[in-house]
């Protein structure tokens, strides 16, 4: 099935429901959006494609607006817990396939869970750690040009280098590149070998030729 094709509901237009009807939206995607509150319907009205004023806790309206048909149904229904937790249990009980919910914290997370959510976001917690892990992602701590088209870098070890030796680094052996150092927490060695195995949070200092170190950081 086309993405243009797959058909979306979005119950609860606070900011989280909002952003995520844009987003669908915007790729391209047929998007239903429901709230209680009529000002917030006409507001998502003109991004989405069709906007409607329910009480999704209501077993008939979720039956009158056939939301067993929509292929992901997210209830974006944060603050008033009791709303969230029973449309949850009406789309699930109405027999829709793929219902997101939107979690305030991990006991709200637990009840959703247990009465069949398909997919729990708590998105304060969610976006913490993806915060965290991209700021771990950070390979190149430093990169300083020297002059004469020589620079001097620090790397620092992430996952995917992790248990590597550091002969196996993109740029170990480049032509004019050198290994200075290498740090683990507050020990520093200078020139390394190569067999030096490597951890997550190592830091390794190298100097070389500044077009050959930018390459090479790329694939690293
Ligand atoms: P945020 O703005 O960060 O997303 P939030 O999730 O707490 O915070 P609210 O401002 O509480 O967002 O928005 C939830 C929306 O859900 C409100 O617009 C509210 O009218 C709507 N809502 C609550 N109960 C129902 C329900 N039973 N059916 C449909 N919409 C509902």
């Amino acid at each position: 099935m086309k993405l243009a094709d797959k058909q979306f509901a979005v119950i609860g237009l606070g900011r989280f429901g909002m952003s995520v009807c844009q987003e669908l939206q915007d790729s391209g995607t047929q998007v239903l959006a429901i709230d209680l509150n009529e000002e917030r319907v006409q507001a998502a009205a003109s991004i989405v494609t069709q906007g409607l004023i329910a009480n999704c806790t209501s077993e008939e309206a979720v039956a009158e607006l056939k939301l067993s048909d929509y292929d992901m149904v997210m209830v974006a229904i944060g603050s008033d817990i009791n709303s969230s937790i029973l449309t949850t249990l009406v789309l699930k009980e109405a027999g829709v396939k793929s219902v997101w919910v939107k979690a305030n914290d991990k006991f709200h997370a637990k009840i959703l869970q247990k009465i069949g959510a398909d997919h729990i976001i708590m998105p304060e917690r969610d976006m913490g750690i993806r915060v965290a892990r991209k700021m771990l992602d950070r390979r190149v701590l430093e990169f300083q040009p020297l002059g004469s088209g020589i620079a001097m870098t620090e790397i620092v070890v992430g996952a995917k280098l992790m248990t590597k030796q550091l002969s196996e680094l993109s740029f170990y052996g480049a032509e004019g590149v050198q290994i200075l150092g290498f740090k683990r927490g507050s020990s520093v060695q200078a020139s390394p070998s190569g067999d030096q195995r490597l951890e997550i949070g190592d830091v390794v200092i190298v100097v070389g030729p500044e077009a050959t170190l930018v390459s090479k950081l790329k694939s690293l």
